[in-house]
């Protein structure tokens, strides 16, 4: 008697589920329509990159065409804006929290599904190799604060001080009103996440930031932690996120993506998916933020799509790169 009600009760929640899937599937009637060609030709090497990072990707692009990995090409192009203290979102130079503090957060993920991570960083130009270190030498997948620092100077890192004269005029600006509020498109240049194919098609995935500018002592974002910031499914497709990190976390949103495209979206239509999920949240405030996405899967198709315009990012495909600007839920 139990087990039929229980048998009732399956076929019951199998309907729901057929209708929820034909919900779904008019949903999707909404989103930018792909056509899939079956014939085409895997579009790889291929290095993607959030905002108009050139310098970043075209560095990308040399170690691809040289052979180089694909974990080799997103850490190089993600270095070049940490060293740059004329971006103020990441690396050196990058906006600190409220109390003056620049504390860097940075992941990698590469094609096993290796994953190393620092959060709350200071003093290290470079948190994208500390990252790879984390993954590489330790049985740890997260270095936070002082280990962190303390295991990169193990690792041979130098101390740097990463508050420039420019940030700390800036930081002093802000002291005076002392109002946090989330910046769109901050100088359209925060997060930098990128996700390369190699020649051998081989994913891997990395992402730098200095986090939202002004944030509260010890806040930590998306952009270090795996499924949120970044994530790199080697068999399906990788994704990385800009924007209010407090957000991309709610909603899980690069491994959500991967996801939605493992069901058979398109990259476009996963990362529009993703974005929807954040805005029609019951009262979603998504017009005071920015949150935008960048996506490709294993056949180095891509997507990419955030709330407000202005958004952009930068491709190395066909030996060339380009800066492309993204289609937004508001539009310009
Ligand atoms: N996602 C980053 C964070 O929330 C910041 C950004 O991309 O603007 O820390």
């Amino acid at each position: 008697m139990k087990r039929r009600k229980f048998i009732k009760a399956s076929s019951l929640s199998g309907a729901a589920l057929l209708v929820a899937s034909t919900a779904n599937a008019c949903q999707d009637k909404n989103q930018t329509e792909v056509k899939k060609d079956p014939e085409a030709k895997p579009s790889f090497p291929l290095a993607i990159a959030t905002w108009n990072v050139e310098r970043s990707v075209s560095t990308a692009s040399e170690v691809l065409k040289k052979g180089g990995s694909a974990l080799d090409a997103v850490v190089e192009g993600c270095k070049i804006e940490e060293a740059d203290p004329k971006n103020i979102t990441v690396g050196l130079g990058g906006l600190p929290d409220r109390d003056g503090n620049v504390t860097l957060d940075s992941c990698v993920m590469d094609n096993k599904g290796n994953c190393g991570s620092v959060v709350y960083l200071q003093n290290i130009v470079h948190p994208v190799e500390v990252a790879r270190k984390v993954m590489e030498e330790t049985p740890h997948v997260m270095l936070a604060g002082k280990g962190a620092e303390q295991f990169a100077y193990e690792m041979g890192f130098k101390k740097t001080d990463l508050l420039t004269e420019e940030s700390k005029k800036a930081w002093e600006k802000w002291k005076v009103e002392s109002k946090y509020d989330p910046i769109i498109n901050i100088e359209n240049h925060d997060t930098i996440g990128m996700i390369a194919i190699d020649n051998d098609g081989q994913l891997s995935g990395a992402c730098t930031t200095s986090g939202l500018a002004y944030k509260m002592g010890g806040r930590v974002g998306d952009s270090p932690i795996i499924g949120f910031g970044l994530f790199v499914d080697n068999e399906i497709g990788g994704a990385v996120a800009t924007g209010l990190g407090e957000e991309v976390v709610k909603t899980v949103g690069s491994f959500l993506i991967v996801e939605l495209m493992r069901q058979g979206k398109s990259p476009q239509q996963a990362c529009e998916e993703a974005i929807k999920r954040i805005v029609e949240k019951p009262n979603s405030n998504f017009k005071d933020f920015q949150v935008g996405y960048v996506a490709t899967n294993k056949r180095g198709e891509i997507g990419y799509y955030s709330i407000h315009p202005n958004f952009s990012i930068t491709i190395y495909r066909d030996g060339k790169v380009e800066n492309l600007k993204s289609k937004s839920h508001i539009s310009a």
